[in-house]
């Protein structure tokens, strides 16, 4: 891992004022970070975004893909569309797509597969329910969410950004301990070990209520390679202050 790689997911927030101030500020402020920065931003956004970023210091994100390549599928935005707006990252299997959106972890599977064709990678992301943790269901959730991405992809596992991210975690203001995160991580890096030869530079992030206050902590752990962000990433001062924490 050379780099920790910082993104913010900010979920269905914003306008274009918002997000005008919001990437000035940050892109004011940023400075020459050590880590990787993206953002992660609403469909309709990414062609204000792919201009206010023009610079390159901070890559430009997705929150979604679609499992199909084109046609008749109406709502769904393709990975070749995401990809003429330069967008380098898309999350994929966000928790709130699983729940909320019935998505499987075979839809899952194939909408990283999908970005992979296209140039995009892929922020795969895994997580397991309250109810799951509390069934001692962690390892077995988190394996088999990532156990759909290796099959689909074969050897291009090797080019993803895989999140771990606690459902219970997310959005809650309870952030896993970084010896819960450090612990989970170190499961999926050894799951990616036994499917591909890259597996120490697959860069594995954590999500789940990361913010300024806890992020040093978490990203100090050995196999956290970095943050997907969501609430703090709606602040540019909140955001700058994990970026800085990063490496
Ligand atoms: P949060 O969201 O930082 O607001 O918990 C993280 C995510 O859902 O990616």
């Amino acid at each position: 891992m050379t780099k920790q790689l910082i993104a913010g997911n900010w979920k269905m927030n914003g306008s274009l004022a918002a997000n005008q101030a919001l990437l000035q500020a940050m892109l004011a402020g940023l400075g020459s970070p050590a880590c990787a920065v993206a953002v992660c931003v609403p469909a309709p956004y990414l062609a204000q975004a792919k201009t206010l970023l023009a610079s390159g210091a901070i890559s430009l994100g997705a929150q979604d893909v679609s499992q199909h390549e084109a046609g008749a599928y109406t709502g769904e935005v393709s990975a070749a569309m995401l990809k003429e707006f330069g967008v380098r990252y898309a999350i994929v299997g966000h928790s709130e797509r699983r729940q909320y959106h019935g998505e499987t972890d075979a839809v899952v599977a194939a909408k990283a597969q999908r970005a992979l064709e296209a140039g995009i990678t892929p922020i795969v992301c895994v997580g397991e329910t309250l109810a799951e943790r509390d069934a001692g269901q962690t390892e077995a959730t988190v394996t088999r969410q990532l156990a759909a991405v290796i099959a689909a992809t074969g050897p291009r596992i090797g080019d993803i950004v895989l999140a771990y991210e606690p459902v219970w975690a997310i959005g809650t203001g309870k952030t896993a301990t970084p010896q819960q995160a450090q612990q989970v991580h170190a499961v999926l890096r050894a799951q990616l070990a036994g499917a591909c030869e890259q597996a120490a530079g697959i860069a594995i992030l954590y999500g789940g209520s990361m913010n300024a206050a806890n992020a040093a902590e978490l990203l100090a752990q050995p196999d956290i390679d970095g943050g997907l962000i969501g609430g703090a990433s709606l602040s540019a001062p909140d955001f700058l202050k994990i970026i800085a924490a990063a490496r």
